[in-house]
């Protein structure tokens, strides 16, 4: 058993560790931090990057949302049924976060919006290679912190998951970790523990218990396998209070998304139907990927299906998309009708391929006679160019006059979960009395219990700015209950 101490303890080095890691460590304090993955960066080395207001890059793009503004939107929308004082705490911070990061070395392509309707909010990494950014490009972010973490003298042990926190609901006071290929085991004792191991998406007996989802049925997670609920678990164990749970949804994918690149032409706010054969949804709704979860979450067997045929595949073909991707750079008209011909073979009961309406929705299992209604009516409504029942914008009302006939179906997914251990605005881990654990500290997704019920797309970049913030916040404030302790 390896003996270590360390004036803060951080469990995990997604980016709420390695802020709260860097934060703390510029406040002088000495730092230890366990990561079970072999590598720094967590589950933003799949994303692009974090929400800011009032950043000198929107400040110098003239983007004029203020942090007012965007927390009023952002605690509307949550009914108020999250810690306003904690939001308040990230919004007003978030901008100088950004600046921070730029001056550390992190190069920011812009801030961006997610879709039409969204604010610029979110500063999208450039990647270091130099290349467009789309998905992965916070990795380039995630690196300069961690070297930023090691200029500072943080020790990391890689490949080494924390075991238990050392303390009970009177106070922690250190951590046990052991490492994976060497069984070595390290007995860390210090002053301050930070938890921020990024949740439960990875761990479907949580997922059902606490978010009442099947993983593989009606739940997609798109977060990677280590994010398992170690942290919340091990934070309950010492007494902290459960905390909201649920998951951070977005539409869901049966057919996997690296393999077949047609996908993006199925989300071109084109008819979408669920499986009684009803049209749902002004359509063009669904383009925000947290509203189209929701919508799909509230139909019979969280199921949706988007309807295609070969006319608005030619269309799309010669036009280009009506909604393009920021993530996916490519054209996904490319070798449709093989990798469509393809999808539809390996997963007959998620992709169908027909040569009439009746035949798609007898493949489908839909209601074939409200199927041909709905189509007719849909058409009828594009032919009027005037969607008077759910009032979808013109330019994406286009008729089915196809020969070949296509449908997606799609159900819930997530970018991972949210919430499980509860702290204070101050992000003190609390107890069920709401007394804070002493020298116990949240950051990130664990602690994450800010939405109500889906992510906030009209201010992107928000969980991922959640997480830097939070993460800097709890190195901060650790910091200074450590030195406050001498
Ligand atoms: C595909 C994808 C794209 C995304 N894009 C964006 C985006 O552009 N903008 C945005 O705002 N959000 C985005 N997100 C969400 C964002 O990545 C997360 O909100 C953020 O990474 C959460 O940070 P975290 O530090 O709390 O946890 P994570 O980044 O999940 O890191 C948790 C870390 O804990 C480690 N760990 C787990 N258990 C232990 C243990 N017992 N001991 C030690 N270490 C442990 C894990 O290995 C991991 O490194 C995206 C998510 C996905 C899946």
């Amino acid at each position: 058993m390896q003996k270590l101490t360390a004036d803060i303890g951080i469990i995990a080095a997604g980016p709420a560790g390695l802020c709260a890691a860097v934060a703390a460590a510029e406040k002088g304090a000495s730092v230890v931090v366990f990561e079970k993955a072999a590598n720094a960066g967590g589950t933003a080395n799949m994303g692009m990057g974090p929400l800011g207001l009032e950043s000198r890059q929107q400040k110098e793009h003239m983007i004029g949302i203020t942090k007012e503004d965007a927390w009023r939107t952002f605690m509307n929308y949550v009914h108020w049924h999250s810690d306003a004082r904690l939001m308040r705490e990230y919004y007003w911070k978030s901008g100088d976060t950004i600046d921070w990061l730029e001056d550390m070395g992190v190069n920011f392509f812009g801030p961006m919006r997610y879709s039409p309707d969204s604010e610029q909010t979110w500063h999208v990494v450039q990647p270091d290679d130099g290349s467009r950014p789309g998905g992965r490009a916070a990795a380039s972010m995630t690196k300069v912190i961690y070297n930023r973490a090691v200029e500072l003298g943080v020790e990391f042990h890689f490949g080494t998951p924390v075991k238990k926190i050392l303390g009970d609901k009177n106070g922690v006071h250190g951590l046990y970790a052991v490492e994976t290929a060497t069984g070595e085991e390290y007995e860390l004792e210090s002053k301050a523990v930070i938890v921020c191991t990024g949740g439960f998406g990875a761990n479907p007996e949580m997922v059902r218990q606490y978010a009442g989802f099947q993983t593989g049925t009606d739940m997609f997670p798109l977060c990677g396998p280590d994010v398992v609920g170690e942290g919340i678990r091990m934070a309950w164990e010492v007494g902290a209070k459960h905390g909201r749970m649920e998951m951070e949804g977005i539409d869901g994918q049966f057919l996997p998304m690296q393999t077949y690149h047609f996908m993006d032409l199925f989300t071109q706010c084109n008819l979408v139907v669920n499986k009684s054969g009803y049209r749902i949804c002004d359509e063009s709704v669904m383009q925000n990927t947290a509203i189209a979860f929701k919508i799909t979450d509230y139909q019979q067997d969280k199921i949706v299906w988007h309807i295609l045929d070969d006319k608005l595949v030619k269309y799309y073909r010669k036009h280009g998309l009506d909604i393009a991707s920021e993530v996916r750079h490519f054209d996904p008209t490319e070798n449709f009708e093989e990798s469509i011909a393809d999808a539809a073979e390996n997963y007959p009961k998620y992709c169908c391929i027909a040569d009439s309406p009746e035949e798609l929705a007898e493949k489908m299992g839909v209601d074939v006679q409200n199927f041909l209604e709905t189509l007719e009516e849909y058409n009828d409504t594009c032919d009027a160019n005037f969607d008077d029942y759910f009032c979808k914008p013109r330019k994406y009302l286009k008729a089915y006059r196809g020969k070949k006939w296509y449908a997606l179906a799609k159900t819930c997914g997530a970018y991972g979960s949210l919430g499980g251990i509860k702290t204070n605005w101050k992000l003190q881990v609390i107890t069920d009395e709401y007394k804070p654990i002493p020298g116990f500290y949240g950051a990130g997704t664990d602690i994450n219990e800010t939405y109500d019920g889906t992510y906030m797309f009209y201010l992107p970049g928000n969980t991922m700015g959640f997480a830097v913030n939070t993460g800097r916040m709890a190195g901060e404030r650790a910091a200074d209950y450590v030195f406050d302790q001498e």
